[in-house]
């Protein structure tokens, strides 16, 4: 039997061709995929393409979209062998990192690709991402699926999905993956990273559907005023607050910030969350004295999460658990690969 992956396009530059016409980019109906990338006809496999009925630019991604998008997989999971969702790249990160989250127990491959140029386009970058990321979803070894896992591949790299960013909005090599090394690379042949992949997990898929978006960030910069502070840790229907610190997770130690902060958590109950601004690394507080009034204060460290990575696991957080011990718990542990910690 041939193996079965199943396409689903969301939007995003890659599925672009110029309408000759207007002079503009338009996208086009991915039904006609063998037209436009007649090279995936040659693969010994059986493809299918869903398409979304209103493609969208990834800037207008939205709960309600993962949410059809983590459907989409469920409904399908029993009757392909893996999934390639065209995304654009903007918020291709974070989607990536919340379908993680919402695909528990995930047992199957979930790529993610898109394109910094239109496959419709001479020097596209589209239809290499396109054909790789198919034959990394139809990779099996010994007939299970070598990756377990939501993955973004892009520019010759297999990246864990929840560990990436996108850091550059020019270069073909738009992603990164700074804290986690990359999962494959394609060359002659494509290489895996298999000490780094994610185990075929040993219970059923579980779909996590429910997200809750009152989540907030705090980017610190010197000379933040109280103000600006205050507004940020009252807004309406706040559950969660991720402060962005600067490096190893360190803040001002002035007392009205400390208190705003220790008020916040001690009196309304809100998680707040500790990421670095850093690209690369990890928080790690009480290691400078700048960071100590903030583990007082009961602030949580991120590690080395991504800021996409923790805004989506709050969200799953949220949407999941209701006990806000709990939440704080699951929020220090490594659920899906996110994170270095126990
Ligand atoms: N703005 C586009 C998007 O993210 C860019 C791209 O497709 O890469 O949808």
């Amino acid at each position: 039997m041939k193996t079965k992956i199943l396409i689903i396009y969301t939007g995003g530059t890659i599925g672009m061709v110029l309408d000759n016409k207007t002079n503009t980019l338009v996208p086009f109906d991915f039904e006609h995929l063998y037209k436009q990338v007649p090279e995936v006809e040659k693969f010994d496999l059986e493809l299918s393409v869903k398409s979304f009925d209103k493609p969208i630019d990834s800037s207008d991604m939205t709960i309600d979209a993962w949410q059809k998008l983590a459907a989409i997989i469920d409904d399908n999971y029993q009757l392909y062998d893996g999934f390639v969702i065209l995304h654009g790249t903007d918020t291709m990160a974070y989607t990536a990192a919340a379908l993680s989250f919402m695909l528990e127990n995930l047992g199957k491959p979930v790529i993610l690709t898109g394109s910094q140029l239109p496959i419709g386009m001479i020097r596209t970058d589209g239809k290499e991402n396109l054909i790789t990321a198919i034959e990394i979803a139809a990779a099996k070894n010994h007939g299970t699926p070598v990756i377990n896992e939501v993955a973004i591949y892009f520019e010759y790299k297999l990246y864990r999905g929840n560990r990436t960013h996108k850091y550059n909005a020019e270069h073909f090599d738009a992603f990164k993956s700074p804290n986690y090394p990359i999962l494959a690379e394609a060359g002659i042949n494509i290489e895996y990273n298999y000490p780094c992949l994610m185990p075929k997990p040993s219970g059923e898929l579980k779909l996590r559907l429910d997200m809750d978006g009152n989540i907030g960030v705090l980017k610190l910069f010197p000379g933040i005023t109280p103000a600006v502070v205050s507004s940020v840790l009252h807004s309406n229907g706040l559950k969660a607050l991720i402060i962005e610190t600067f490096g190893s997770g360190n803040v001002t130690t002035q007392e009205w910030f400390l208190n705003e902060i220790e008020n916040a958590v001690s009196q309304r109950n809100l998680v707040v969350l500790n990421v670095t601004q850093c690209n690369q690394g990890a928080v790690n507080q009480g290691r400078y004295a700048t960071s100590k009034g903030l583990l007082k204060a009961g602030v949580i460290g991120g590690s080395d999460i991504t800021f996409e990575a923790a805004v989506t696991k709050l969200m799953y957080l949220f949407g999941n658990f209701s006990n806000i011990d709990e939440i704080k718990t699951n929020l220090s542990k490594n659920l899906r690969g996110e994170i270095t910690a126990a």
